[in-house]
């Protein structure tokens, strides 16, 4: 197995091409069917499209994190890694999110499941479609997956999910059981792990790479994430939550493709500045899901729980 776990599903090695080619063609193709494309140097994004972009650039970094877990504990695993890494990821942020009010903890994970379905739903060529053998679970499944998760976490209070999101009632019918097995996974890595971890003091170092010459839409997504410090207390929280056993990195940089991925040799994970431009390209350009609360928005810069 590589030592690298790219989040998105094209990046095989096998297929021979590059992942950013793939990238490059499905925003050519948003581009294509959506002619009033918003500006992306615009310093300006609205809490709808921040919030989209941030939730997602999270969930990256926490599915790398799942990823962390599973090889820095060596965790046995019985599925494949992609999906252990996608429900370690989704169950990690839930848990991080718990301060907020409910409504804006749904609004990002339903953003998460929605950039899936996204990515699902853009038409591609077949050489760029995700294809069954891949590693990684097929777009449709990873928005089902999250969209259950999501669900489960409170089935009673989410009874808009599955219509909203077409989760079909044979799945949703046992999401609650789904989020416990995330939640009991998490709990036990918490309390397996090894003892010398706990005493560890190590921190998660997060850098950003300076952005080249000309890359003036880079600089409002740096600024979102480091705003209030915002990654870096995430980050600091997870440390305090699970004491990985060595010092790790987590480095934004560019990369010529909308990648993330965990090394495990060097203990250093990435997410790529493509990636972030690639969350706001589709934020601005695609219709979204919306929860109850931010469709009852009053307007596009609306400011209120659940974000608008
Ligand atoms: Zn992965």
């Amino acid at each position: 197995m590589s030592a690298l776990h790219p989040l998105t599903a094209a990046a095989v090695p096998l297929s021979g091409r590059p992942r950013v080619y793939r990238s490059t063609l499905a925003l050519l193709l948003l581009i294509c069917t959506h002619l009033a494309l918003a500006d992306p140097t615009s310093p300006t994004l609205t809490p709808n499209v921040a919030r989209f972009v941030l939730a997602n650039a999270e969930f990256s970094v926490m599915h790398e994190m799942g990823h962390m877990l599973i090889a820095e504990y060596d965790l046995p695993l019985l599925g494949r890694e992609e999906d252990a890494a996608d429900q370690l990821g989704f169950i990690l942020l839930f848990r991080l999110y718990a301060k907020l009010p409910r409504d804006e903890i749904d609004a990002r994970l339903l953003d998460i499941a929605d950039y899936w379905r996204l990515e699902w739903q853009t038409p591609k060529p077949p050489p760029e479609q995700v294809q069954a053998w891949d590693s990684h679970p097929l777009d449709e499944q990873r928005y089902y997956n999250i969209a259950c998760l999501l669900y489960g976490s409170d089935m009673k209070r989410l009874d808009w999910l599955p219509p909203l999101t077409g989760l079909p009632y044979e799945r949703a019918l046992y999401c609650d059981q789904e989020f416990q097995q995330a939640s009991k996974a998490l709990n036990w890595i918490r309390h397996a792990r090894p003892l010398a971890s706990i005493q560890h003091r190590a921190a998660l170092r997060l850098t950003f790479e300076t952005p080249g010459a000309g890359r003036d839409d880079v600089g409002p997504l740096v600024a979102l994430l480091r705003h209030g410090d915002h990654l870096q207390r995430l980050l600091d929280e997870v440390f305090s939550l699970l004491r990985p056993p060595r010092p790790l990195t987590l480095q934004l940089l560019s990369c010529g493709a909308p990648d993330a991925w965990y090394n495990r040799n060097s203990g250093e994970m990435a997410l790529c500045y493509e990636r972030l431009l690639y969350f706001r390209q589709m934020a601005e350009n695609l219709p979204r899901l919306r929860t109850p609360v931010t469709r009852r928005c009053p307007g596009p810069l609306g400011l209120r729980p659940g974000g608008c």
